[in-house]
């Protein structure tokens, strides 16, 4: 066994780690060699259902799992953290005003990043998944300047799974197969789902593909798949989203296999015309010890516009909260 592994998880009594826990408790997360410490963060009303949690998750036994700590103080939290899920946010609430909901979002993510820039591990990771997950993680950072740019990350990897899902099935192939598809910008409803470098067997597909399927059904499918499962399920997207956070953080270890590519939300550094320090979905390589941004992809006209939009809904929302204070 390799020495044990904090890894701190917030909203922990909520409907995305039930589901998150137990894959990090397994081994998912960092594999089945490293014991982990799991570190919970929750608001005082919900520390018992936590507690319930933590029950459960002793009674799996699992040979990995080293300590659980339940606590509604990020100092405590974040301690020797070395990867971050930060899924607890604010809801929109009914007649709740943006401004309300960046507030409160401020209130949440500001607290946690000047814990995480006093108390974390040098080798901190942080994936935040709770939204409006890029600017909640723009706000972060903010408040934990010492920490480097790189390690702050948002979570597109369920959008980015959603678009291979989607393609592969649309093309009658496996989803293993799909290779180089791109992701860009907000995790909204403005997200550009890019299909236009994907491959299937080494070679690309856009050219077999009818253009009004990728403007009618694919693009508004993979942005729209969260409310189509809430219509569904009645509740929102909790298990797929875990599985994406643990495909994003392990990939994040590991590196990207060969010369494929993902989608992870980070902190710009220019490319693409991307306003510097923005978090934005880029196609990205895992190196192992952090992104690389795939650059010089060439981007046609209307993807251009697509990657403009979304790109402009993230500027407003940093905007929003540069207003308010919050950064
Ligand atoms: P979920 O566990 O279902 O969702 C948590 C967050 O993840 C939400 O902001 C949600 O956004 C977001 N999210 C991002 N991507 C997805 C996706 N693809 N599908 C679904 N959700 C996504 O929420 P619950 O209400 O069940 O649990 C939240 C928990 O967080 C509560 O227990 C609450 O007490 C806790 N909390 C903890 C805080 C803390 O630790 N300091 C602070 C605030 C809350 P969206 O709302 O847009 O669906």
């Amino acid at each position: 066994y390799r020495r044990p592994v904090t890894v701190t998880v917030t909203g922990a009594a909520g409907q995305i780690s039930y589901a998150l826990l137990f894959r990090i408790a397994s081994g998912d997360l960092l594999g089945p060699d490293t014991p982990v410490r799991l570190n919970l963060l929750e608001v005082p009303a919900a520390l018992a259902a936590t507690d319930g949690v933590a029950m459960e998750l002793e009674d799996c036994a699992f040979p990995l799992l080293r300590s659980v700590e339940i606590t509604d103080d990020p100092m405590v939290a974040f301690d020797g953290c070395s990867v971050g899920l930060l899924v607890g946010a604010r809801p929109r609430g009914k007649g709740m005003e943006r401004s309300d909901l960046l507030e409160a979002n401020g209130a949440i993510f500001g607290p946690q990043g000047a814990a995480i820039n006093t108390v974390a591990a040098d080798d901190v990771r942080l994936l935040v998944v709770g939204n409006p997950a890029n600017t909640n993680a723009l706000i972060t950072r903010a408040n934990a300047p010492d920490v480097p740019a790189d390690r702050f990350t948002s979570m597109m990897r369920l959008d980015h799974n959603r678009a291979v899902a989607r393609l592969a099935g649309h093309l009658g192939v496996g989803s293993g197969e799909v290779r180089r598809m791109a992701v860009w910008g907000n995790h909204s409803s403005t997200q550009y789902p890019d299909l236009t470098h994907a491959e299937v067997d080494g070679a690309g597909v856009v050219d077999r593909l009818d253009p009004t399927w990728v403007r009618k059904d694919f693009i508004p499918t993979v942005a729209g798949r969260g409310s189509a499962i809430i219509d569904a399920r009645g509740a929102s997207s909790a298990a797929s989203a875990a599985n994406a956070a643990v495909d994003q953080v392990r990939e994040w270890y590991d590196g990207t296999e060969g010369d494929d590519w993902t989608s992870a939300g980070i902190v710009s550094d220019g490319a693409y015309g991307i306003p510097e320090g923005l978090v934005c979905s880029v196609p990205v390589r895992a190196t192992g010890v952090g992104y690389d941004v795939v650059r010089d992809l060439d981007v046609d006209p209307f993807s251009r516009e697509r990657i403009e939009a979304t790109v402009a809904e993230l500027v407003a929302e940093r905007d929003a909260v540069r207003a308010a204070g919050l950064i």
